[in-house]
């Protein structure tokens, strides 16, 4: 432990944001990088506690807290504010292979158990980690990792999004020839065309992706597994694959008059169109239209964000879920997940433009209404929790919609890849495998990431590619000594 009364002298600091005002004229990174001297006292913050809740990753009430990869965050915090920052990005790399990543879009499971959270602010642990990893590019400590002996073994990753990436990497570090298939033209996954630069500037991806191509990997972009080249194929000529393709599967509410009408687009494919065209405007685009958001998560805040850059007159996000109380509510103390009213950069750029938090809560989208088979407007009604389910109620307002953006969560893997190879699914459309386990129903093909769990975060598909890796190392090996 650093400084001793670190907590008690320096409140929490952390990254500074552009401006809304400034922010939505460009789709450039919002937050700005780390001043050294604010990351030390930041660092000093951390209490080093006997057991540190931060890096436990554990399941607590239904949901994980505390950090799925264990960073050794109380270690790393304090070789910062000892001014150790290569040590510190040393320890931090041990156990997180992108940590450029997680610094910039993990929603910090991390700081939500950290114990200076139970009666004060937490330390800034994800703004420290991008300082870290930062710290290592500027000074070339991050750099290709060559492994020293090759094995005769030869793997398959289908998909780069953050799980394939991360088994890509811990496989050709411990010696294995490993190429990666991706069927979009550029690698990340929803990293790449997912996520808006605004959170995640792509040319970090890029700049992740030269230095593993320098340490042996081989990305096959624009190649769809299942059409450009089959499954079966690829069993065959790879000693081990794994399947990392992500659950994209958009779910697609019951609204009347919804199938086959224009101005209905799901959300991913609007952020991936978003990203493609930048700087120009994609053919479906926002530009002086009045948007309707279905789906009150992090998905519709993203597409919020985006649609007020392209130039909307207007957005709303229903949401059907009652809002959530601002504090944790007594049953939902530290350091359980706070199920709490979070106001993140979308809605906090609507206020800005508009005037007012976009989200309506307790409500959904009943009928479209439409003209030319374009919708113009959207029914709504309120919802109410009758018998534990969500029934709307017979009033009925109608509002004004150019355009309707579903961000109404996934219901899985796309199927057919899988099935067609006699690969068996679990009940939630996700690759089925023992608890714990990456092994597939096939022998020599495994999974991981949203494939395997469901549509998650970026810390878990690399949590679970590192995993399934270790798994992978000793169904070829006989042994592992990955980590
Ligand atoms: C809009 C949006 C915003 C998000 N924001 C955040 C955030 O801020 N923070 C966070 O932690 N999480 C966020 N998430 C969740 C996070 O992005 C995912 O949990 C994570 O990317 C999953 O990683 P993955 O590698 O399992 O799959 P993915 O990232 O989905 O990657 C799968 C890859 O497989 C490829 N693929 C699929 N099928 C094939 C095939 N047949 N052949 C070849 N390639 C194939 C796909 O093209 C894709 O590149 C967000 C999700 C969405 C949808
Ligand atoms: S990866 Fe996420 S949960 Fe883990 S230390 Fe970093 S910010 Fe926290």
């Amino acid at each position: 432990m650093g400084k001793a009364d670190g907590f008690l002298l320096y409140s929490r600091l952390e990254n500074k944001e552009r401006s809304p005002e400034e922010r939505i004229l460009d789709f450039k990174e919002i937050r700005l990088g780390s001043k050294e001297e604010n990351r030390r006292e930041q660092a000093a913050r951390c209490m080093n506690c006997g057991v540190p809740m931060c890096q436990s990753g554990m399941r607590l009430a239904g949901m994980v807290t505390g950090c799925p990869l264990h960073n050794l965050i109380p270690e790393w915090n304090d070789h910062i504010y000892r001014k150790n920052d290569a040590h510190a990005l040393g320890r931090l790399i041990k156990t997180n292979p992108f940590p450029e990543f997680t610094g910039r879009v993990c929603p910090a499971l991390c700081e939500k158990a950290c114990i200076n959270g139970l009666d004060d602010n937490p330390v800034t642990i994800r703004d420290n980690e991008l300082y870290l990893a930062e710290y290592g590019f500027d000074h070339h400590l991050i750099t290709a990792q060559i492994p020293k002996k090759r094995s005769d073994k030869k793997i398959a990753v289908i998909g780069s999004g953050p799980a394939g990436m991360s088994a890509a990497q811990r496989l050709n570090y411990r010696g294995h020839a490993v190429t990666v298939f991706e069927r979009e033209d550029e690698i990340g996954g929803l990293l790449m065309y997912g996520i808006p630069n605004m959170k995640l500037d792509k040319e970090v991806i890029r700049r992740r992706r030269r230095l593993m191509e320098k340490s042996g990997i081989q990305f096959l972009t624009n190649t769809n597994v299942g059409k450009d080249v089959s499954l079966k194929e690829i069993y065959e000529q790879f000693d081990a694959v794994i399947l990392a393709c992500g659950a994209k599967q958009a779910r697609v509410p019951e609204i009347e008059n919804m199938e086959g009408t224009d101005g209905v687009i799901m959300a991913v494919d609007f952020l991936t169109a978003a990203t493609k065209c930048l700087p120009d405007l994609p053919k479906v685009n926002a530009q002086g239209k009045n948007v309707i958001i279905l789906g009150g998560g992090d998905t519709g805040n993203d597409c919020v964000g985006t649609c007020i850059r392209q130039g909307c007159c207007s957005v709303i996000q229903i949401e059907m879920m009652p809002m959530p109380p601002k504090e944790r509510a007594e049953n939902n103390p530290w350091p359980q997940w706070p199920k709490v009213l979070k106001t993140d950069y979308g809605q906090e750029e609507a206020v800005h433009v508009f005037g007012k938090d976009p989200r309506v809560f307790s409500h959904t989208i009943t009928r479209l209404i439409k003209e030319d088979n374009k919708v113009v407007e959207a029914e709504t009604a309120e919802v109410h929790f009758i018998e534990g389910r969500l029934v709307p109620s017979e009033e009925r307002e109608v509002i004004s919609c150019d355009l309707l953006i579903i961000a109404a969560g996934f219901t899985g893997c796309e199927k057919e890849l899988v099935s067609s190879n006699g690969i068996e699914l679990s009940a939630r459309n996700t690759v089925k495998t023992d608890q714990g386990k990456f092994a597939t129903s096939k022998e020599g093909i495994f999974t991981a990431g949203d494939m395997h769990r469901g549509q998650s975060l970026v810390v878990w598909a690399i949590a679970e590619g590192l995993q399934c890796a270790k798994e992978v190392d000793e169904w070829l090996m006989g042994y592992t000594n990955l980590l």
